[in-house]
C-alpha cells in the first residue's frame, strides 16, 4: 500500500459492523436504514431490472435523472440548476472523490471541519493534498467552530473548502452567517466550495437546510454533492450526483469517467420518479427521524451518558466520560460484549484524535423497538 495510504488502510464501519455481526449486538455504529425505501422506489427498480435496463447507462447520466436533480434543487431550494450541469455519481463517496482529485494538485490544501466523514481524509491523502482541519467543539448542548481557527485554515495554497451540512457525525446545521463566512473566505483564497448535502432532508424542529449554492454569488464557485442512499433509505444503490458550474463539473467528469466509469442502470430512472414524490414523504422521514433522534437522545442520557444535541443527520454524539471512561475508542471496542450495542468513537473521524477523545457516536435510523432494545440493553450494563 503507498505510504499516503497506510493510515487509512481500514473504515471504522467495516470493523465495528463486523463486531457487532460477531457478538450479535445490535448495531448503531454504521449510519443505516433498517427499513427499505418507499414501495414504488423498489418495484419500479425491479421492473427496470425484468426490463433489460442492464447496460451501461451514459457517463453523464441519464436525462430523466439529471432533469430530476435539477427540478428537486429548484423545488426545495429555488436553485436555478442547468440538468446539462448535473453529473450523476456512484453516490456521494465517488462525487467527492473526483472532485478533489480533479481540483487538487500535489501539495495544494483542503479546508474541512474535524470530524469529519471519513472518506475525506483518505480522498484527500489520495489526491496527494494536504488536509486543513478545523475543529468542530463542542460548545454547550451542540458543536461549532470558531472563525478565527477557520481564517486560519486557510492559505495561498487553499483549493478546496469541503463542507458538510447536515454534519457527520455532530449532528450540527450550519447557519446562513456561518455558511456565509465559509464562503467569503473562498472567494478571498479563489478556492472552490464542494459541499455534501447527503443529509439535507434530515433536518429537525423546522430547521432549514440552506446550500451554499443559494448564497448570492456562490453558485459559480460551488460543487453541491448529494445522493439518494440517506433521503431513499438505500445506502446500498450508491447513486448520487454533483452540480455546479460547466467547467468545475466538467472536470470532475474527467476524473469520474475513469474511476466508475457509470453505474446503477436499473436504479437510476426509478430514482428519477422518487425524487418527485409529494412532500408529505420528505415530511414524514424527517417527522419519523425526529421522533427516533428523541427516543435515542432520551435513553443514552438514562443510561448515563452526556448526550449533545443534533439538528441534522441521523446521529446522536454523547460523552460518554461520566461513565467513567475517558476514551470513546475502548468504549466502542468493549461495548458489543459488554452490553450488546455497538457504537462508533468520535475520535476516528479526526485528523488530531484528541479533539474527539471521549466522544461516542451513535446512529438512530433503526426501528422504534430497535432503539428502545439498544436503550434497554445500555441502562442494564450500566
Ligand atoms: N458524506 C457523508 C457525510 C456521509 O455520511 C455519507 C454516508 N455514508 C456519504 C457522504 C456517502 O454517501 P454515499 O453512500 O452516497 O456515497
Ligand atoms: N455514512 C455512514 C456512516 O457514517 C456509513 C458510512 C460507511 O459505511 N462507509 O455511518
Amino acid at each position: 500500500l503507498v505510504e499516503r495510504m497506510r493510515a487509512h488502510s481500514s473504515t471504522i464501519f467495516a470493523e465495528m459492523s463486523a463486531l457487532a455481526l460477531r457478538t450479535g449486538a445490535i448495531n448503531l455504529g454504521q449510519g443505516f436504514p433498517d427499513t427499505d425505501g418507499p414501495a414504488s422506489l423498489l418495484s419500479d427498480a425491479a421492473a427496470n431490472i425484468q426490463g433489460g435496463i442492464n447496460q451501461y447507462p451514459p457517463g453523464i447520466g441519464i436525462p430523466e435523472l439529471r432533469a430530476a436533480v435539477a427540478e428537486h434543487q429548484r423545488r426545495f431550494y429555488g436553485l436555478d440548476v442547468d440538468p446539462d450541469t448535473v453529473l450523476v455519481t456512484t453516490g456521494a463517496t465517488e462525487a467527492i472523490a473526483s472532485a478533489v482529485l480533479a481540483l487538487c494538485e500535489a501539495g495544494d490544501e483542503v479546508v474541512t471541519f474535524q470530524p469529519y466523514y471519513d472518506s475525506y481524509a483518505a480522498t484527500i491523502a489520495l489526491a496527494g493534498a494536504q488536509i486543513r482541519p478545523v475543529p468542530l467543539r463542542p460548545d454547550g448542548t451542540s458543536f461549532a467552530f470558531d472563525p478565527d481557527e477557520l481564517r486560519a485554515a486557510f492559505s495561498a495554497r487553499t483549493r478546496v473548502v469541503l463542507v458538510n451540512t447536515p454534519h457527520n457525525p455532530t449532528g450540527t446545521v450550519l447557519d446562513r452567517e456561518q455558511l456565509t463566512l465559509i464562503g467569503e473566505l473562498a472567494a478571498e483564497h479563489d478556492a472552490v466550495v464542494v459541499t455534501d448535502e447527503v443529509y439535507e432532508h434530515m433536518l429537525y424542529d423546522g430547521r432549514p437546510h440552506i446550500p451554499m449554492a443559494s448564497l448570492p454569488g456562490m453558485a459559480e464557485r460551488t460543487l453541491t454533492i448529494s445522493s439518494v442512499g440517506k433521503t431513499f433509505s438505500v445506502t446500498g444503490w450508491k447513486v448520487g450526483w454533483v452540480h455546479g458550474p460547466g467547467e468545475l463539473v466538467a472536470a470532475v467528469r474527467a476524473v469520474k469517467q475513469f474511476l466508475t466509469y457509470v453505474s446503477g442502470a436499473p436504479f437510476q430512472p426509478a430514482l428519477a420518479a422518487a425524487l418527485g414524490l409529494p412532500d408529505a414523504f420528505y415530511a414524514e422521514l424527517a417527522g419519523d427521524l425526529q421522533r427516533k433522534r428523541d427516543l435515542l437522545s432520551k435513553g443514552l442520557r438514562e443510561a448515563g451518558l452526556q448526550v449533545f444535541d443534533t439538528a441534522g443527520t441521523y446521529f446522536v454524539v454523547t460523552d460518554v466520560t461520566p461513565l467513567g471512561f475517558t476514551d470513546g475508542a475502548e468504549f466502542c471496542w468493549s461495548l458489543p460484549e459488554r452490553a450488546g450495542v455497538a457504537a462508533v468513537p468520535v475520535s476516528v473521524f479526526c485528523a488530531d484524535p484528541e479533539l474527539g477523545r471521549s466522544l461516542v457516536r451513535f446512529a438512530f435510523c433503526k426501528k422504534d423497538e430497535v432503539l428502545a432494545e439498544a436503550v434497554s440493553r445500555l441502562v442494564a450494563a450500566g
